[in-house]
């Protein structure tokens, strides 16, 4: 017996388990001083009324014979139509067209972004920016696929762009970012299409965080640029969209169109998923259908308005303070540069011991991310303040 050896390969992921343990040992110092958490990466409101108005029916009618629900539907891999019917019209609103079989339901978008390897080569060379989350590299390096970076860097608005003289097979775009909140335009977008497609890729495209876009220039799906349907893959999620980090829903749009090595990928797709998995619960997923209704996309957008609150005010205080960052407007996060020339670790402990307020260092994104700071909007809007009135009085 034989493990895969490659998982011996994996860099440890210490990054929010040193954050987290540094912060315990600061507060264990300091039990007097109020530490504040700019550092959370989940959703911290509670669900929309209408959510779970609509957990609350499905739990109902599971509790009757006549409307109990077992195994979901076969026939959309265990989606039920209420759900991909209200995302096929949350596209319609974007102007993209899809089909139900082009819908898949998950149990959330890292499940999907891992697992979609299952249909690729171990041949493959793989395209990943830096910096960028981690699970792209991780999963690779578990399936011993060459990786190559794409630089995002201050010079580039933290938004590389396809270089001809590198070779990908599948490539990954992450819009808005995690960490550094940069969006491309559907001009930029339009690049990277006609790259994939010279190239013969698929771009898989994270768009865990496109409810967070405001500015019209920006892409909420790969779908609006021309050419996507032949070359790409999106994967949604409902997690940060409509604080579903804890109830589990999100889809993955695989095209017709999108056809390599002479097979439809979204055949192989539902052929993937009817084999190793079987569905999202009917209570999760009914809850997730209204969210694309009236009702819920207005309850919805009152938390991310409350989301972008905070993310306006640490903007605010960052250009004070005249500090470059990208993000912020158009996502949840605020990547900043380290003042003073310090190193990612460095600003964390200089912000810890002399502000209190704990974020997370930008070198554990990816070797570009040194240098750099990720703070984010998802905390409590009176904390956000008075972490920036501390950040300020620090730094000023
Ligand atoms: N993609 C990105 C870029 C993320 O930052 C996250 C979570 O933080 C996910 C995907 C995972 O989303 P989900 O909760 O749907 O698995």
């Amino acid at each position: 017996m034989k493990i895969n050896e490659r998982f011996l390969e994996l860099k440890d992921s210490y990054l929010f388990a040193k954050v987290g343990q540094k912060t315990s040992e600061y507060k264990l110092k300091h039990p007097e001083k109020k530490v504040i958490r700019l550092s959370i990466g989940d959703v911290t409101r509670p669900l929309a009324p209408c959510v779970i108005k609509a957990m609350q029916k499905a739990v109902s009618d599971m509790s009757k014979k006549e409307t109990f629900k077992g195994y979901g539907p076969d026939r959309f891999c265990y989606g039920y139509d209420a759900l991909i019917d209200s995302i096929k019209g949350s596209y319609l609103k974007k102007g993209v067209k899809l089909e139900s079989e082009e819908v898949f339901i998950s149990d959330g978008a890292k499940s999907d972004l891992g697992n979609i390897l299952d249909l690729f080569s171990e041949e493959n060379t793989v395209l990943v920016p830096d910096p960028v989350y981690p699970v792209y590299v991780d999963t690779n390096v578990m399936g011993g696929r060459k990786i190559v970076y794409a630089d995002a860097t201050e010079k580039n608005g933290f938004l590389p762009m396809p270089d001809k003289k590198v070779k990908a097979d599948i490539i990954y775009i992450c819009s808005p970012n995690n960490p550094t909140g940069a969006a491309y335009t559907r001009e930029q977008l339009k690049a990277w299409v006609e790259y994939a497609l010279k190239e013969n890729a698929v771009i898989l495209y994270d768009a865990a965080y496109e409810y967070f876009i405001e500015d019209s220039a920006l892409a909420r799906s790969i779908f609006e640029v021309e050419g996507a349907r032949e070359c790409a893959i999106e994967f949604c999620s409902f997690s940060k969209t409509a604080g579903f980090t804890g109830v589990r829903c999100g889809y993955t749009i695989v095209p017709k169109e999108l056809i390599r090595g002479g097979a439809s990928l979204s055949r192989l797709w539902a052929r993937r998923q009817s084999t190793k998995f079987n569905g999202v619960s009917y209570i999760s997923q009914m809850g997730a259908a209204a969210v694309f209704t009236e009702e819920g996309e207005r309850e919805i957008r009152e938390n991310i308005a409350y989301y972008k609150k905070n993310a306006g005010t640490v903007a605010r205080c960052l250009d004070k303070l005249n500090i470059f960052y990208t993000g912020g407007k158009n996502s949840p996060y605020l990547w900043l540069k380290c003042p003073r020339g310090m190193d990612s670790w460095e600003f964390f402990d200089y912000l810890l011991e002399n502000a209190n307020v704990v974020g997370t260092p930008g070198s554990g994104f990816g070797k570009n991310g040194d240098g750099f700071f990720r703070l984010t909007a998802f905390g409590d809007a009176d904390e956000t303040v008075e972490a920036c009135e501390r950040i300020e009085r620090l730094l000023k």
